[in-house]
């Protein structure tokens, strides 16, 4: 067996460079977790300009919303995202103050929202190429970061109840 019988061996007839069957997969289920990660953001940005925003709640065409955070009807305590949503829905119509008022982190979580729909269709379109490394990076940092500030913001809200 010669060197070109090798490498034809190696290469399918296809020309596609041989990948094992598990790394196939892992990018299949990454495909998977980018493509639901935008249908995400997508609908709750398409749900937020249905919604209206109030002090009470949210409405549908006038009708109440039913879905209220289970922790402030049981216990009456906050939870970290209390008040996104209709941070959100103001967001969407261009209202910042009030974005801010319904959660002080608002304005920051519906960027993250809005950049992940890039992102996501950047590492879609990337497809086995994947995305580039700083790019994942900075964005892995960047979730982190709102996402410890959520925590830090409701930490805060809770020793507020305490103190
Ligand atoms: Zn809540």
């Amino acid at each position: 067996m010669d060197l070109t019988e090798m490498q034809e061996m190696a290469v399918p007839r296809s020309g596609r460079a041989f990948a094992p069957p598990a790394e196939g997969a892992a990018q299949r289920h990454a495909a998977v977790a980018h493509a639901v990660v935008l249908s995400i953001c997508a609908a709750t940005l398409a749900g937020a300009f249905l919604l209206r925003p109030d002090e009470d709640g949210l409405s549908l065409l006038g009708y109440r919303w039913p879905f209220d955070c289970w922790l402030h009807e049981t216990l009456g305590i906050r939870c970290g995202l209390c008040g996104l949503s209709r941070s959100f829905c103001s967001l969407v119509r261009g209202d910042i103050a009030a974005g801010l008022h319904f959660h002080r982190l608002g304005p920051a979580v519906f960027a993250l929202f809005c950049l992940e729909i890039p992102y996501r269709l950047g590492a879609l379109a990337a497809g086995s190429r994947g995305i580039d490394a700083r790019w994942a990076r900075l964005h892995l940092g960047v979730v982190a970061l709102v996402c410890a500030a959520i925590l830090v913001n409701w930490m805060v809200y809770l020793g507020g109840l305490i103190l």
